[in-house]
């Protein structure tokens, strides 16, 4: 079933979306489409729930599905609490919100074979298979902050009106730098060609925000500092964009009502993005105690990426070196101090959210790793798992909406073997997914990526 016009209520301004009763206006105007109505009810048995995670696992509850959303929800096993509605018996599983994974990059993949690195329309193919297979590990909503090529925003439309299965996406699409920044470099031989979003001066910084926003962009996507590979990444390095050049990029995103996802590891970059207003802080590695003074005051995130420092850490010799690049023992220190990151924060107080800059070149169980990561650095498990759905909710400015279970959210919800608040290998296998009150799949969830069937192997 398709929704009425999803793409063209997406693209309204904010103030006539508000008057059309299907769609959804948050306080920052991002809008999440409206997704294909659900006629039948559903009554989902939960053995154990998990309504909040952070707070106490509770014991069974029956929820009632109805028009893709939290019904009614109440202690106790109820089959029959609904006549006629299809019955989902998870009595002994435990059912928790569905993950959301706020840092990913959905269509760029460093192992697809060169046709398919080159051609936009292949590129996007490969993008809509990940996103099933991410929605089947378990994750519902996935904001996707860089993809040059423009494809994210062609998959988001498609899973939005229904013609593809994947996580709900918000979707950053060119990455705004200063020209040849971190992620705004021009393309290279043999890949998909774009303009980049250069940002040189405050008048190009507001114009490169506007024609991303008016591409299709849900948030911005801005890089202040280098990357944690090279030296513009250093714990010390200067940002890698003046002071007006952000001030302005977040000032017309804000003036549209976009959010600001701010790439930055060394210090001077995370204060100088927190200063201007950016709403999440990617990586973070080198915070001190002002980013911490300046996160809680500007009630920002930080997304500290530890599933890709652990990726870094264990092949040290294939990514040091390189332009600009570290040697390896200088690779080994960030990628620990990167990976020690969401201790740090939690013991300092710092707001929470959860990506782990994965993509197409990873399983989709990295969501779920990123959250094991947590626990390891010392962030107890139960708010590791909360900052993976509340925290991610609230980050997106969709608290209101998703990450929780309670009547009138979403109805994204998973259900896995055991309680994820005492063991996250749990998460590694799904037992139901549901987005938006469709099931995506029940008991036979895991599916590996596709065998190729071409002669020679690309890969
Ligand atoms: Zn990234």
């Amino acid at each position: 079933m398709k929704a009425p016009l999803p793409f063209a209520l997406r693209r309204l301004p904010a103030l006539l979306v508000a008057a059309l009763p299907l769609s959804i206006v948050h306080a920052n105007a991002v809008s999440i489409a409206p997704p294909a109505p659900v006629a039948e009810t559903t009554v989902v048995l939960a053995g154990h729930l998990i309504a909040e995670p952070g707070e106490p696992t509770l014991g069974a509850h029956t929820l009632v599905i109805r028009d893709g959303r939290v019904a009614r929800l109440q202690p106790g096993l109820e089959p029959n609490i609904e006549p006629g509605a299809r019955v989902i018996d998870l009595s002994d599983a435990h059912v928790l919100p569905g993950l959301i994974d706020v840092h990913m990059h959905l269509a760029i993949d460093s192992d697809v074979d060169p046709v398919t690195f080159a051609s936009p329309a292949r590129m996007a193919l490969a993008t809509a298979a990940y996103a099933r297979r991410l929605l089947r590990a378990g994750i519902t909503t996935v904001r996707d902050v860089g993809d040059n090529s423009g494809v994210t925003y062609a998959v988001r439309d498609a899973i939005d009106r229904g013609d593809l299965q994947g996580p709900r996406i918000l979707a950053a699409g060119r990455i705004v730098s200063r020209s040849g920044g971190h992620g705004a470099k021009r393309a290279g031989p043999g890949e998909i060609d774009y303009a980049p979003a250069a940002c040189d001066g405050s008048e190009s910084c507001r114009r490169a925000v506007r024609e991303n926003i008016e591409d299709g962009a849900d948030w911005i996507k801005l890089t202040v500092s280098g990357s944690g590979r090279e030296a513009g990444g250093q714990p010390q390095a200067a940002p890698d964009m003046f002071e007006d050049e952000v001030e302005s990029a977040v000032a017309a995103a804000r003036q549209a009502g976009r959010p600001v996802a701010a790439h930055a590891h060394s210090t001077a970059a995370i204060n100088l993005a927190l200063r201007s207003g950016a709403r999440t802080i990617e990586h973070g590695t080198y915070f001190d105690d002002a980013s911490v003074a300046l996160f809680k005051k500007h009630r920002a995130y930080l997304v500290p990426t530890a599933f890709v420092a652990d990726h870094v850490a264990s092949k040290l010799s294939m990514f040091a070196g390189g332009r600009d690049g570290r040697g390896p023992e200088d690779l080994r220190r960030w990628t620990e101090a990167a990976k020690a990151g969401p201790g740090r924060a939690w013991r300092a107080g710092v707001p929470l959210a959860l990506g782990t800059d994965g993509g197409p070149s990873f399983e989709p169980s990295a969501t779920a790793r990123e959250i094991a990561l947590y626990a390891e650095s010392g962030v107890p498990l139960p708010q590791a798992l909360r900052a993976a759905t509340v925290g991610n909710a609230d980050a997106l400015g969709l608290g209101a909406e998703l990450g929780r279970l309670r009547t009138g959210y979403r109805a994204d919800l998973i259900a896995v073997a055991g309680d994820p608040q005492r063991d996250a290998s749990y998460l590694q296998g799904m037992r139901m997914v549901m987005k938006h009150g469709h099931i995506a799949c029940l008991r036979d969830c895991a599916e590996p990526a596709a065998e190729s069937s071409a002669p020679a192997p690309s890969k």
